[in-house]
């Protein structure tokens, strides 16, 4: 095989949709933008981002403007996917204009996942092999327990909620579990601290436990105050306690209590990553694959965490294409010490349960990362025929 029949030929970028979720379900898996990236010789490679799906399939197939304003498509044409940095740069580069962080890198990300699917099928490698090798076999999940927007439960129904949940994912294999606790519940700060306690005797001793805050606080000091009273209970991670943009908050809060303390789950590139270190002091940072800007600058998110001492968690609600992409990650580095996955058991999305499939097993709470070429996985044509939303005229 020439490099002349390597290089990308064509870019497309197809918005899905599922019908079994709606905006109201709060639920990221609702729909996605699939970018499918292909060679002279017609391989294909896959990717999607976690943003405005119509608005990512645009910024990637709009013409050019100029030469820091192009079309995503246009830029990758005629690459060597192999050469996916240098790729993920010259996009970076060529989108500064408007992109350079939100929505631009988002869908940089979904295309640099694609570009290293492509390149890992282009060579028979997987791509853990390509983000530098594999140090070990198996990547180690924690699943989100979801219950669903309160509207108008009672908090106790909502607890019995994720109870059955936690029993499902603890049968299922997982050893690890995040549970949402967000501020749409029925629920004061001290209830809260009820909940807390509620959810440590659902899970048991020997899973390990999450907690999202779904951002509840203002006031660095309410959060102190309710970690605290559970500082007892074990709790891996408190996530997004303080809002997203109060890195001050966030210092103070990690300086004041003994609980790791995340953020940065809507985080674009390692500039704000670096941020989200140095004046926020957090101990985990949580960027998503499909909207950090993608393995390339995942991986060096978690390289640069690394020499702060921070681990990397990352943010994880689409199909199986990010959940792959994720896994292939996560074995190629040392600070990764879990991954967020949305279990298809939980996901009543079609995009999340079949997109794309092998689907693998969690056996005692690790995930055997799959040696096949590229991310492992195949798209289901039919799911993508029955959800595909067409382009606008
Ligand atoms: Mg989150």
């Amino acid at each position: 095989m020439s490099t002349e029949d390597c290089r990308v030929a064509a870019v497309d970028a197809i918005v899905l949709r599922a019908a079994q979720l709606g905006a109201g379900d709060l639920d990221a898996a609702q729909d996605t933008v699939l970018v499918r990236v292909f060679d002279e010789v017609g391989r294909e490679g896959i990717g999607e981002a976690d943003a405005p799906a119509e608005l990512v399939r645009d910024l990637i197939l709009m013409a050019d403007a100029h030469g820091w304003s192009r079309g995503l498509a246009r830029v990758v044409i005629g690459r060597d996917p192999v050469a996916a940095v240098a790729a993920h740069e010259a996009m970076y580069q060529a989108s500064i204009w408007h992109g350079r962080r939100g929505l631009g890198i988002h869908a940089i990300s979904a295309v640099d996942i694609a570009l290293y699917d492509l390149a890992g099928k282009q060579t028979a490698r997987p791509v853990h092999a390509l983000l530098g090798g594999a140090r070990r076999r198996t990547a180690r999940p924690y699943a989100t327990v979801w219950p669903g927007p309160a509207r108008d439960r009672s908090l106790s129904a909502i607890m019995d909620d994720i109870a059955e949940r936690v029993a499902a994912l603890t049968s299922s294999g997982f050893r690890a579990v995040k549970v949402e606790l967000l501020p749409d519940l029925p629920a004061t700060d001290r209830d809260l601290v009820a909940c807390v306690r509620q959810a440590r005797d659902m899970v048991g001793p020997d899973v390990a436990m999450l907690v999202d805050f779904g951002y509840r606080w203002r006031d660095w000091r309410a959060a102190q105050w309710m970690l605290s009273k559970v500082d007892d209970c074990d709790v891996w991670l408190a996530e997004a306690t303080l809002q997203h943009d109060d890195l001050d908050g966030h210092a103070r809060l990690s300086a004041a209590v003994s609980t790791r303390i995340g953020g940065g789950e809507m985080a674009a590139t390692r500039w704000e990553c670096r941020e989200w270190i140095e004046r926020g002091r957090v101990d985990v940072l949580q960027p998503d694959v499909n909207r950090c800007g993608g393995l390339s600058e995942l991986r060096r998110i978690a390289d640069m965490a690394d020499l702060y001492g921070v681990s990397v968690v990352p943010h994880g609600w689409k199909t199986g294409i990010t959940a792959a992409a994720t896994r292939h990650l996560q074995i190629t580095v040392d600070n990764m010490p879990y991954i967020e996955m949305l279990s298809p058991g939980q996901s009543p999305s079609l995009l999340r349960t079949r997109l794309v499939g092998p689907e693998p097993a969690v056996v005692n709470g690790l995930i055997e990362v799959s040696d096949e070429p590229g991310l492992g996985v195949v798209v289901d044509e039919q799911v993508v025929c029955d959800t595909r939303v067409e382009a606008r005229p």
